[in-house]
């Protein structure tokens, strides 16, 4: 890989860190639990990876019949480019989906081109309902279940992705780490809520149009993962909010960051193509 995608990879994961981390600093929880949501800020990113380090393996049995088993990759950026093209072989890797399949709504973009922004809208926001649930604790799951099979308000999510299950999604089988990380995937999804290059936002913070990853160069796209200007204290107070409710068991209101512009506009790739 390049020094240059180096560099984007680690400040992809440094942006939501460091937000991540700003918006702890301010909040009284314990250090396990605010180690879990740093970790969860970053799953949405690196599920079924974020137990590994670089260079990791891929499991055998997602690898077998294609590429050689065992390969050692450098990143998860080198699967990307080497497997890419091959959706219909990576369906079932959480991974994938969240990247180039129909999982794009776990960072606030849309699944395809000319979207309508209302169904991306209302993916997220059953993203946000089921980590809330999660998170205040009034949602048990088992681990190992096919997310299509137990989650009728996700299930539409994951009709082209059947066999992911919980565990590949949240990279844990833990109860308690499982609670704290759906709250860092919630900060993850309002950090891209209001990252330049994940959606469009008017002067009223209303969302214009969400876009979709696929049309984008890949390097404009990472140029473009920074705060768009002038809120960045509104998405700190978004992380802030969402942590101190829902350590307190109240489920975070995520309505007023996702209403539409009343032109909202169909998804593309934005100025990032
Ligand atoms: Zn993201």
């Amino acid at each position: 890989m390049t020094e240059l995608a180096w560099r984007a990879k680690d400040m992809l994961l440094g942006h939501h860190t460091s937000w991540t981390n700003n918006a702890l600093d301010a909040v009284d929880i314990n250090a396990d639990q605010k180690e879990e949501i740093r970790i969860g800020c970053t799953v949405n990113d690196l599920c079924e990876i974020t137990n590994e380090t670089y260079p990791f393996i891929l499991p055998q049995q997602i690898l077998s019949s294609v590429i050689t088993a065992n390969t050692v990759y450098e990143s998860k950026d080198d699967i990307y480019q080497s497997f890419g093209t091959m959706p219909f072989l990576f369906s079932n890797l959480a991974i994938f989906q969240s990247h180039f399949g129909s999982l794009a709504s776990l960072h606030a973009m849309a699944k395809k081109n000319q979207e309508a922004p209302d169904v991306t809208q209302k993916e997220i926001s059953s993203w946000f309902d089921f980590f809330n649930i999660l998170a205040v604790g009034s949602l048990a799951i088992n681990p190992q279940a096919r997310i299509y099979q137990d989650n009728a308000a996700l299930r539409s999510l994951f009709f082209r992705c059947r066999k992911i299950e919980y565990r590949q999604l949240f990279d844990t089988e833990n109860y308690l780490e499982i609670k704290s990380r759906a709250v860092g995937m919630m900060c993850h999804l309002i950090q891209d809520l209001f990252t330049f290059s994940h959606c469009e936002r008017n002067s009223k913070n209303e969302i214009r149009k969400f876009f979709y990853y696929e049309l984008q160069d890949k390097e404009k796209h990472k140029q473009g993962d920074h705060v768009a200007a002038g809120l960045d204290q509104e998405l700190l107070t978004q992380c802030k909010l969402c942590i101190e409710n829902t350590a307190r068991n109240i489920p975070y209101d995520y309505k007023q960051i996702l209403i539409l512009s009343q032109d909202a506009q169909p998804s593309d790739g934005g100025n990032f193509t």
